[in-house]
């Protein structure tokens, strides 16, 4: 069994949705499909979250109504038979009845959470009738049966893989299975969502939960780059990853993988491709647990980044006065990316500033605390990048960008700076330049 996720250009006009049919039967293996939204649904749910928080019920009648033409128009380009594309049209229209019968009711988390998993679901549904129609025989499961993640950050596979196979058992064999990436249960059955992006990581729990042959990510461009194509040039495809540096990449910022989609297969042997939906032809990237290269491979980096610092000039490297401060991160759900110390300071930094109020409080109990926001971790990947001879150059960033926090050696595959925002995108061009044009060739 193979799982294929398309995401949301993959999926996001009907041509596309036809190139996706030709690479499904192209391939006679067993597989689950895991299908995102149409590009720009998401956000479009979002704005319509806004509009429910606001009780503006024009906005949300404008919306929905604009979300039904979207796929009402899908419908009639993509299907031919006219008794289908009449049935898979009242299909859209009471999905959308049931859409303003939420959007009708007071805002909450968890009128929030179901409102954005809509446009999976209404994908899913016209695409898997589509093949259906055109002799492309599938099923449609529904992922909030079996999709049960109890915590986002560490899903309890062999639940997942409980309730998928009872799923898969209850229903007739089928060599295509059609399914929503993105929506899971939480462990309270509540309906919510795996975090924006979380297809890929729904791919790749599906993947773990069914011991997969292998999982394959198709997207809009030819594999994971060296460098982010939205602000650098010229970047390249890597052909071999491996699971820690893929994971370290996704974690700080590469968008073409959901930060966790990695976890779940870890020690598990099955590879993941990253393929091009457009260019299929094209080698793409293969995550695997074997080094194909040591040495630098890729940087990335992650945005929405606020530096604390806590300076006390009691006792701050005194013996526990350390453990007092993580407590107080711990105690709050808010995890630390990047620390440094010196005798009477500590920097450190958090992507999530929810309970930032609250941390500080505490801390300020007994030692002064300044918050930075902004910023931007800029992450140099590669199995032993530490040992690349072309590394050093990354420190001459130091002539050019002011850098808030340097972090080397805590781990030989990563080595991350600290900048403000603005400076975000000559840091990145900069160490394109430096690490990737000249490169001394014997790495490590
Ligand atoms: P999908 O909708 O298929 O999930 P995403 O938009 O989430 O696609 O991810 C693909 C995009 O990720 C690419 O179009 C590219 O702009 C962006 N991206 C950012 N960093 C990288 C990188 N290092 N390599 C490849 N793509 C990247
Ligand atoms: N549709 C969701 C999003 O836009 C999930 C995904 O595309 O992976 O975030
Ligand atoms: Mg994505």
């Amino acid at each position: 069994m193979k799982i294929l996720k398309f995401g949301g250009t993959s999926v996001g006009s009907v041509k596309n949705l036809n190139i996706i049919k030709d690479i499904l039967v192209s391939d006679q293996e067993d597989k689950i499909v895991v299908c995102s939204a149409m590009s720009g649904v998401t956000n479009q749910l979002v704005s319509l979250v806004d509009n429910i928080r606001f009780n503006d019920t024009d906005a949300i009648t404008r919306n929905l109504h604009q979300l039904e033409k979207k796929h009402i128009d899908v419908i009639d380009e993509l299907i031919e038979d006219q008794e289908v594309r009449n049935t898979l049209k009242d299909g859209v229209s009471s999905i959308i009845t049931e859409m303003f019968e939420i959007s009708s009711q007071k805002y909450s988390e968890i009128i929030e959470s179901r409102i954005i998993t809509f446009g999976e679901t209404l994908l899913t549904y016209i695409f898997s009738n589509f093949l259906n129609s055109i002799q492309v025989s599938n099923i449609l499961l529904d992922a909030k049966e079996f999709m049960y993640v109890d915590s986002v950050e560490n899903p309890n596979i062999n639940n997942v893989s409980q309730k998928l196979k009872a799923v898969l058992d209850s229903n007739s064999k089928s060599s295509i299975y059609i399914t929503q990436g993105f929506v899971c249960k939480d462990k309270l059955g509540q309906i919510t969502t795996l975090k924006r992006g979380g297809s890929d990581y729904t791919a790749t729990i599906i993947g773990a939960a069914l011991d997969a042959s292998e999982v394959q990510i198709w997207t809009d461009i030819d594999g994971l780059h060296n460098n982010d194509p939205r602000y650098v040039e010229n970047t390249q495809p890597i052909a071999h990853l491996t699971y820690n540096e893929a994971a370290e990449l996704a974690y700080f910022g590469a968008k073409i993988l959901h930060p966790q989609t990695v976890s779940p297969i870890i020690g598990k042997d099955i590879p993941v491709l990253l393929k091009n939906t457009f260019d299929p032809e094209a080698t793409g990237t293969v995550i695997s647990d074997r080094t194909h290269q040591e040495g630098l491979k890729a940087i990335s980096a992650k945005d929405g980044i606020t530096a604390i610092k806590i300076k006390s000039n009691r006792m701050l490297m005194a013996h526990g006065y350390l453990r007092r401060i993580f407590e107080v991160f711990d105690k709050y759900h808010t995890s630390i990316d990047m620390i440094t110390t010196s005798e009477i300071a500590i920097s450190l930094t958090i992507d999530n500033v929810k309970n930032l109020d609250d941390i500080v409080k505490e801390i300020e109990e007994y030692a002064e605390v300044t918050i930075e926001q902004n910023h931007s971790i800029i992450c140099v990947v590669g199995e032993s990048v530490i040992k690349d001879k072309n590394s050093y150059k990354l420190f001459e960033i130091l002539n050019y960008i002011p850098v808030r926090m340097v972090s080397y050696g805590g781990s030989n595959n990563n080595i991350s700076i600290l900048v403000d925002t603005k400076d975000k995108i000559s840091t990145l061009k900069f160490l394109n330049e430096k690490l990737f044009q000249n490169r001394i060739e014997a790495v490590v």
